[in-house]
């Protein structure tokens, strides 16, 4: 694949490690490539960070056929940059444009894509601990035209962000409630796509909950209102009675790239780890018989999230004293051992990059 390359004239300061957040601050360039059916992808190149200009009429802002990933470049002690099993966010961005009838892109293409433009802009990766540069791709359907059918022309774009610590004061607990009204998701809906579809319909649970003092809610299937799916826009696992329980793959749930580096991990230490239906009967009993040890939600932005309390139906249940697990915190710095190289990845999960 050619990219060709338009360098900034003005580059910016790179900002302090301590006033990092999420997804404020962009580094000097970005990555973008167009999609015609007839010619398929062309054009790929990296440019200055600007605003897109796109047509009134443009499929993505009517019919929303959006789709993204997210993943991070870490800076290892030695000063090198490496990214995390980005192959697996490649195929996943594949799946969500089949859900979607947005154009796939070869995955060697999309990996040189993400290699080149990471390697373009290392510089911007943070250093200090817990920080990263985190890497948004996205994919849109850009026709210009009101008609509703299978987009004819796309835009793939990767943007990148200098992120701080997930965990600036330590790994605090959160509180979940149970949403019993809102959905995210339904089989053979958009579950399993990573679009930005799912996240416009899971916003008003979300701000339900953060009013009444909780920071996400765990979704319950669409049809049943009984199986446990995922906790805000993270997966979520569970340790009862000593073994780990986890929602299976239905078509509702992310296939989360966190979850399955977890259950790699725990099932390569020996434990014994169910992907499998649960039940919030299943769950509230174990809460209420006290075999509930531990349970936490996973997604690449935090690594791992220990909830603290669940609130389901008026009532306050506490997990583990509200203190964070002992599995939770192995996979804690399991995880983002080998994510920052502090930790020999015997997984082969870490991708290196040119200097
Ligand atoms: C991205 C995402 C996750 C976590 O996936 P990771 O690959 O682990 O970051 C979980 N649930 C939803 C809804 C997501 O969008």
């Amino acid at each position: 694949m050619n990219i060709s390359i338009t360098r900034t004239t003005c580059p910016k300061e790179k900002p302090d490690s301590s006033t990092l957040g999420f997804g404020k601050i962009f580094t000097d360039h970005m990555f973008m490539m167009d999609y015609n059916v007839d010619k398929g992808w062309y054009n790929a190149r990296i440019i200055p960070f600007a605003n897109i200009s796109i047509h009134p009429a443009s499929t993505v802002l009517h019919y929303g056929s959006e789709i993204f990933e997210g993943l991070k470049a870490y800076r290892r002690a030695d000063g090198t940059v490496q990214l995390f099993r980005p192959m697996e966010n490649i195929r996943r961005m594949n799946n969500s444009a089949e859900r979607l009838c947005l154009p796939q892109i070869p995955e060697e293409d999309a990996l040189e894509a993400l290699t080149t433009f990471v390697e373009f802009e290392q510089d911007w990766t943070p250093s200090a601990n817990g920080t990263s540069l985190y890497l948004r791709p996205f994919l849109y359907g850009n026709d210009e035209t009101l008609g509703v059918h299978a987009v004819h022309n796309a835009t793939f774009v990767i943007i990148a962000s200098p992120v701080g610590s997930y965990y600036k004061e330590g790994i605090n607990p959160v509180k979940i409630m149970i949403e019993d009204q809102d959905v995210r998701a339904v089989r053979g809906g958009t579950g399993y796509a990573k679009c930005g579809g799912n996240y416009a319909a899971s916003n008003r649970a979300g701000k339900r909950a953060e009013e009444q003092g909780y920071s996400q809610v765990l979704w319950l299937d669409g049809v049943e209102r009984k199986y446990i799916e995922e906790v805000g826009a993270m997966n979520v696992m569970f340790k009862i009675a000593g073994e780990i329980v986890t929602p299976m793959l239905s078509g509702s749930i992310l296939p989360g790239i966190t979850r399955k580096s977890c259950i790699e991990v725990l099932k390569n230490e020996g434990y014994t780890v169910h992907e499998r239906l649960l039940s919030i009967d299943e769950l509230k009993e174990a809460m209420e018989n006290g075999t509930l040890e531990e349970a936490w939600g996973c997604g690449t932005a935090a690594v791992v999230s220990p909830i603290g309390e669940l609130f389901y139906q008026g009532v306050h249940y506490p997990v583990n004293n509200g203190q964070i697990g002992e599995i939770t915190q192995h996979l804690y710095d399991t995880l983002t051992g080998i994510q920052w190289g502090r930790v020999e990845d015997t997984y082969g999960w870490t991708m290196p990059l040119k200097k």
